[in-house]
């Protein structure tokens, strides 16, 4: 057995918005080349840990770290200090992310989409960052449609688009939340092939979803929230097959 490394670390993390805690002694890993999915109710917090992983949104406690490296945070001694903008975009360069709406530029083709940030925030060559988006493309299957604009794409065409965005800027890890939720179900088996296509490559994922399928298909592991606690996470068979607590269940019994 191959041993299990820690890409992301997230430790008794506390998130709040006004009296509302959102995210409530939140502590879970996600190992290296490993896909985890994250299920649970609508309003459990599911967006809000991706929001923080990626650094949209700062913690109020606790710490999240990947490869080690502190997320949103420096440490003066025994204090943290919020990064600085550009050091906190940097971050935020490394780690994919994956939105339901597809988020796309709609102004922009497919190809300067995919290319857009390798040009702007990793100052590759325009030519190069060209090439290796044609490549991506081809690669989440829209070669020919490198010119299209997303009002030109199906829903499912114009999500390939983004995760081929994503990985454009090669990162650490990828983030996706409900990344087939917005999709109908032809659209959304094509989704969910590029996904499971990625997860065979040696990608760390971490999905928040609500598409048990898809969750069954290509997850290692799955953590189960619930008004923004973990309830309980293991192996991606035992969770789905034979959860250990009530509400897992129920939850489970609801969604298939
Ligand atoms: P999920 O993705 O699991 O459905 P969310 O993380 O979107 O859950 O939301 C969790 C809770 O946090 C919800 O009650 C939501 O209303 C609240 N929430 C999320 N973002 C904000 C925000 N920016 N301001 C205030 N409340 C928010
Ligand atoms: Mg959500």
């Amino acid at each position: 057995m191959t041993e299990r490394v820690v890409k992301l670390q997230s430790s008794h993390v506390y998130k709040s918005f006004g009296d509302t805690t959102v995210l409530h002694d939140v502590s879970a890993r996600v190992h290296a080349n490993e896909v985890v999915a994250l299920i649970g109710p609508s309003g459990a917090g599911k967006s809000t840990f991706l929001r923080c992983i990626n650094n949209l949104q700062l913690i109020d406690s606790g710490c999240i770290e990947i490869d080690g490296e502190l997320i949103g945070y420096r440490r003066a001694g025994e204090v943290l200090h919020p990064l600085p903008d550009a050091d906190a975009a940097r971050q935020r360069a490394r780690i994919g992310m994956v939105f339901q709406n597809f988020n796309l530029f709609r102004h922009m083709t497919a190809l300067a989409n995919v290319a857009y940030a390798p040009i702007e925030v990793l100052g590759r060559s325009k030519a190069d960052a060209r090439a290796a988006a044609r490549d991506l493309l081809a690669k989440v299957g829209l070669e020919g449609k490198e010119g299209h604009y997303p009002a030109q794409l199906s829903g499912g065409q114009q999500q390939r688009v983004a995760i081929a965005r994503a990985l454009a800027m090669d990162p650490t890890m990828i983030l996706l939340d409900e990344p087939t939720s917005a999709l109908d179900p032809e659209l959304r088996q094509e989704v969910a092939a590029v996904i499971r296509s990625m997860a065979e490559h040696d990608r760390t994922m971490l999905m928040a979803t609500h598409d048990i399928p898809l969750v069954r298909d290509i997850a290692d592991w799955v953590i189960f929230m619930v008004e923004g606690r973990i309830v309980e996470e293991g192996p991606a068979g035992q969770v789905l097959n034979d959860p250990e607590h009530e509400r897992t269940r129920q939850f489970l019994s609801k969604m298939s």
